[in-house]
């Protein structure tokens, strides 16, 4: 039995899973994202205690490096986050148990699995958008993954402003006012000092938010063409914005693209294990 290895690693906490072939979560643990040493450190040590590892698969923030000819392979590259620029991801699994191990960002295996076996099936194409913490996207196009030089960072795409914006400065450490800059749940928290969903949902700050995501799905449409553009993350579980962006897009479209928003923009359709499924995903790539 092939057992696979599964790294979901995020800002905060790391989540470790074992998974058999068939994608069984047999074994799962969770570390706080101290310093690359001590939390890769412990990472290596519970695997070491879960029995021969076979190959891996690593879903992480980003920045990463991608280039597997490169030296920063498997590296986060520069981050505002202490201590893990340039902070090795890959290398002490790949020593540890002289495995296969494939990595890439958090989004990009989601957008895989979603598209393996979530709200992905069935289409050619799929965009999987996050919009939480900071926003970030994949694609996945017959079962491969976007990019070639890095990954892709959709959520610090340029949008206009709204109308009643231009008070905000923006809220990204690179752009200011990028996607992320004006819609992520931070911006949202320094534009108006409350969550999305503990404004009103008739509000315009909710029409604000739907109207710099619909700009996404209207770009995301122009420029990839997918068959679904899945949108997940914390700001999403906000009541009516899912409908809201929709109609929106539309508008925007003018009914010029292959597809009507209505139809492909959708949630996730992988519930709380997505993270360690996109690991999961990312280990059969490996
Ligand atoms: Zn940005």
């Amino acid at each position: 039995m092939t057992m696979h290895g599964l790294i979901e690693a995020g800002g905060t906490k790391f989540i470790l899973g074992v998974a058999e072939a068939d994608g069984r979560i047999v074994a799962r643990h969770r570390l706080p994202t101290t310093t690359p040493d001590a939390t890769l450190g412990a990472a290596v040590d519970w695997f070491r205690g879960q029995g021969p590892i076979d190959r891996m698969g690593i879903a992480s923030f980003g920045p990463l490096g991608l280039d597997r000819a490169a030296p920063d392979w498997g590296h986060i590259l520069a981050t505002p986050k202490p201590d893990w620029s340039m902070a090795d991801l890959a290398g002490p699994f790949m020593r540890a148990f002289d495995c296969p191990v494939a990595i890439d960002t958090d989004v990009n295996g989601a957008a895989l699995a979603e598209s393996l076996w979530g709200a992905g099936q069935g289409v050619r194409s799929c965009v999987y958008l996050t919009i939480g913490t900071g926003i970030g996207g994949g694609a996945v196009v017959d079962g491969r993954i976007i990019g070639g030089a890095g990954h892709p960072e959709m959520g610090h795409m340029r949008l206009p402003r709204h109308p009643d914006d231009h008070a905000f400065a923006g809220h990204c450490p690179f752009h200011g006012a990028c996607l992320e800059g004006l819609a992520s749940g931070p911006a949202i928290l320094a534009r108006w000092g409350a969550s999305l969903s503990d404004l009103p949902p008739d509000g315009p700050e909710q029409a604000m938010i739907a109207w710099y995501l619909a700009q996404a799905v209207t770009n995301l449409q122009a420029v990839l063409a997918p068959g679904r553009i899945i949108l997940g993350g914390g700001v999403m579980a906000t009541p009516g914005l899912l409908a809201r962006i929709r109609t929106l897009a539309d508008d925007l479209g003018q009914g010029y693209f292959a597809t009507r928003a209505a139809d492909i923009v959708v949630p996730p359709g992988l519930g709380a294990d997505a993270g360690l499924m996109g690991a999961f995903a990312l280990s059969l790539t490996s």
